[in-house]
């Protein structure tokens, strides 16, 4: 379990690693698929989020997917996506976290997630942390923690060579 005073660093710079929604390139559930492969080309992320009307987070949709519906038998047919929408390929499992709440599960997904969505008490998305934030902000702790605050080591263990 992450201790609460160390929840509490880490949150102290909770905005250096939360993206806001307004600089986070999504699509809706109800684009075109040719508009999703022009904007995941021109973005250049693996995957981003998908989000419907009510700006509900309710998927992710990546280049590989929409590359997957182009397939044809003798080779790749932009044509293929003719009539699909995003909500057709998008993957719906969302692993997200509400706000900062849950800084325990944040971690864990990070182990497996490139970017964690986050989204408020209504569902509605406001932003992603990414893996890489987090890192840099964890890196900024480790290095200053010990000028910043008294550690108090309460038990004796042998360092392990
Ligand atoms: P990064 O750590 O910056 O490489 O980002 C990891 C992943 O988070 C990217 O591959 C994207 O899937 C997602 N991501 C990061 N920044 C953005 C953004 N501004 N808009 C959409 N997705 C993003």
């Amino acid at each position: 379990m992450i201790g609460q005073t160390v929840k509490e660093l880490l949150l102290e710079k909770q905005e250096n690693f939360l993206i806001d929604g307004d600089k986070v390139a999504t699509l809706l559930d109800t684009h075109p698929l040719t508009h999703a492969f022009l904007v995941l080309t021109k973005v250049g992320y693996t995957k981003i989020p998908v989000l419907n009307s009510d700006d509900e987070l309710v998927g992710f949709i990546g280049l590989a997917q929409v590359v997957d519906n182009m397939l044809a038998i003798d080779g790749v047919d932009f044509a293929q996506l003719d009539g699909k929408i995003v909500s057709d390929v998008m993957d719906s499992e969302v692993a997200s976290i509400r706000e900062f709440d849950d800084v325990e599960r944040l971690f864990h997904l990070a182990v497996d997630h490139a970017f964690i969505p986050v989204t408020n008490e209504k569902n509605e998305f406001i932003g992603i942390v990414t893996r890489r934030e987090l890192f840099k902000a964890i890196n900024h702790l480790i290095h200053t923690i010990e000028s910043d605050y008294d550690i108090l080591k309460k038990k004796n263990y042998e360092l392990v060579k």
